[in-house]
């Protein structure tokens, strides 16, 4: 045992500890440090407690930072979002998504060009989602097919119409969320497609793809019928 009979709120990391012991320890002495001192956080513990069980919600809630709700959090978060889809998104607001120039820059890889077009450009976020001629021609047929009244493959003009004109309540609202998170997560799983399989698909595919996901989304789930026969109409 690495205790030995130590209090697990008093024990040192020593040089040979296992990783995820030291891992451990870590947010320990994180938790000790947010709540000012072992007994402040031992109340917080037993506040999360009932039945004798911890509540790992609670818990949650107890550590959690209560930041304020980002602009974007209803384009991300919507409902009607499958939840993969609202991840991939939410990766790509917070400029996660692994592409290759963050590999590049983690040393991971040591070329970088986009698999999605022929221009021989670098991959990187932007690129990918928003400028690549690949997304514009799949983004193009998804604005004309949902009517939008603006036009834009620019990441600026898109999140900017989302955060502040889709936002809130409407079945086109909704359905142009779900629009958006289904078109990046299809590009990035194309990308992936290429890269990992040799394998591809034209824009058009893909588009019909997105289509099929949608409309599967739309009429399988718990949606009240008038919204459904408005979208079949589409
Ligand atoms: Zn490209």
């Amino acid at each position: 045992m690495v205790l030995k009979q130590q209090s697990i709120w008093q024990i040192q990391v020593k040089v040979n500890n296992s990783w995820m012991w030291k891992q451990l320890l870590k947010v320990r002495d994180t938790l000790i440090s947010k709540f000012g001192n072992v007994y402040n956080l031992h109340n917080a513990i037993n506040k999360c407690c009932s039945g004798g069980k911890i509540i790992i919600s609670s818990i949650y809630k107890e550590i959690a930072q209560h930041s304020p709700k980002v602009q974007w959090s209803d384009t991300v978060w919507d409902s009607w979002n499958f939840p993969k889809h609202s991840f991939i998104l939410w990766l790509v607001f917070h400029a996660k998504l692994l592409t290759q120039d963050r590999l590049c820059h983690l040393g991971i890889l040591e070329t970088n060009v986009c698999v999605l077009c022929s221009n021989q450009s670098n991959e990187n976020c932007q690129h990918l989602l928003f400028e690549c001629q690949y997304f514009v021609e799949v983004w193009n047929n998804m604005m004309n097919w949902l009517d939008y009244k603006w036009r834009s493959c620019r990441w600026e003009s898109i999140t900017d119409w989302y955060s502040n004109r889709l936002r809130g309540k409407g079945f086109m609202k909704k359905l142009k969320r779900l629009a958006l998170s289904a078109t990046v997560y299809a590009i990035w799983t194309e990308r992936n497609l290429r890269i990992f399989q040799q394998k591809s698909r034209a824009p058009a595919v893909l588009f019909h793809n997105i289509k099929i996901s949608i409309l599967s989304k739309i009429l399988n789930d718990n949606i009240p019928g008038y919204i459904k026969e408005e979208i079949v109409k589409l």
